[in-house]
């Protein structure tokens, strides 16, 4: 058996996690990886209990992995709240290990679905992916505010270095109470949000845009195209004409028609607000959370792939009662291939490479073909479906997977 399995040159991070994702985690690599790959990886337990046991210096410590060997894979992980504190007993309201894992590799996350014959995207023209990547910092989630009282005057204050103040009216709030808001983004994360996205439109061969309200917005919203444009002019031009594709900058409201008339296949860098909505509107758009993945891309070129769901806890709970939960295994499945052959394209390793493309292949065709779980299938317009547990899932698709290799 092990002189057929394909080897690996250099490890990858693994990221375990909890609770239904985390019984998934284990069922693919047993039934799916390490059968066909003499997997290495350096192994991180982030799930809760060894986070909450390591006062969560394990999730430091994989991020940290991460930007030392440039690829990692990551199972959903729970994000405590104050229930999950006492269900765990935990010392602390640990911090999101997304949040923390983004913060230490400065990265983007890009979110992209998968596109399967018989589960049609609400938007009927769209046959390819559309990627959408969201700038996580700043703006309305960092923002101070207030109520104003009538007769008020709010003001931007700006005090430099020198001791200097620059006073800039916002209103004269003369005839009725309302509202001021303000927000800020600084240069360093707009450079490295533009630097990400660029190396992903490389890594995926697709065209890529950015947009936002520059018209009205004649400073801030300006100040992020002036960097996109800078970054890209500077450090991107040739290679994206080497790679065939495009970067443009455009209007957010050009953006959003040119969106829904569009067949797919690039990918729509948003400033933070609109990514948060729009991510939302095309996960809805295209159908199924099961059917998402998403990866965390750090400006120096680190990938950090996950399926985008949640640890799926209903299914957990009806698990450990010994009920058999129909759970969508195949985006953390994409999260395995993502990471499998980017470590083939860092280390020339063709033969993993083929191994991830031959699984994903397998794993569309499985649902093409109508095995589905329980959710998809609500969705799905195919006529013949068969309903499957999740580890049925997996074998259903190790069957195909075999016919594919063989
Ligand atoms: P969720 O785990 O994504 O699940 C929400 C619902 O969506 C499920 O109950 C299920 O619906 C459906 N669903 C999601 N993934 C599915 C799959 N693979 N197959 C079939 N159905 C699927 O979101 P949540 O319930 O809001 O969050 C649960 C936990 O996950 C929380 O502790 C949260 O902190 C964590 N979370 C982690 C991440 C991450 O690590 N990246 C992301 C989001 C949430 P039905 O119940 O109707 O079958
Ligand atoms: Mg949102």
């Amino acid at each position: 058996m092990d002189k057929t399995r394909i080897s690996m040159t250099s490890p990858i991070v693994e990221m375990d996690g909890d609770e239904m994702t985390r019984v998934i985690w284990k069922w693919i690599k047993d039934i799916l990886i390490t059968p066909y790959v003499d997997l290495k990886t350096e192994y991180y337990d982030l799930g809760l209990k060894n986070r909450d046991l390591t006062d969560d210096q394990i999730t430091v410590e994989s991020a940290e992995a991460t930007k030392r060997l440039k690829v990692a894979v990551k199972c959903a992980t729970i994000t405590p709240n104050a229930a999950r504190v006492e269900e765990y007993g935990l010392k602390q309201m640990w911090k999101s290990p997304n949040g923390t894992i983004r913060a230490i590799l400065d990265g983007t996350v890009f979110r992209t679905p998968i596109i399967v014959k018989g589960i049609e995207p609400y938007v009927p023209s769209w046959n390819k992916p559309i990627t959408i990547a969201r700038h996580a910092y700043g703006d309305i989630y960092k923002n101070t505010e207030s109520k104003v009282k009538k007769g008020s005057k709010a003001e931007l204050v700006i005090t430099d270095p020198d001791g200097n103040e620059k006073r800039l009216l916002i209103h004269d709030f003369k005839d009725s109470d309302g509202i001021v808001q303000g927000v800020h983004n600084i240069d360093s994360s707009i450079a490295s949000f533009a630097r990400s996205c660029f190396n992903f439109a490389l890594e995926r061969k697709e065209t890529i845009w950015f947009a936002a309200k520059d018209t009205i917005s004649k400073t801030y919203d300006h100040r992020f195209k002036d960097l996109f444009a800078e970054i890209f002019e500077n450090e991107y031009k040739n290679k994206f004409s080497d790679a065939g594709i495009e970067y443009f900058y455009t209007l957010i409201d050009d953006a959003v028609a040119r969106v829904i008339r569009s067949e797919g296949g690039f990918i729509w860098a948003c400033k933070n607000y609109d990514g948060d909505v729009m991510s939302d509107m095309l996960a809805t758009a295209y159908g199924s959370l099961g059917l998402m993945t998403s990866v965390l891309v750090s400006p120096d070129g680190a990938y950090e792939y996950e399926a985008a769901h949640g640890t799926v806890t209903r299914h957990y709970y009806s698990y450990l009662e010994g009920k058999k939960e129909s759970t969508n295994p195949i985006a953390t499945i994409f999260a395995w291939t993502g990471a499998l052959n980017k470590r083939g394209e860092l280390d020339g390793n063709s033969e993993l490479c083929q191994f991830a493309k031959d699984l994903e292949r397998a794993s569309i065709v499985t649902m093409e073909e109508g095995v589905m779980d329980k959710n998809l299938s609500l969705l799905s317009k195919l006529e013949n479906k068969k309903i499957v547990y999740s580890e049925e899932f997996l074998t259903e698709i190790k069957s195909r997977l075999d016919k594919i290799r063989s």
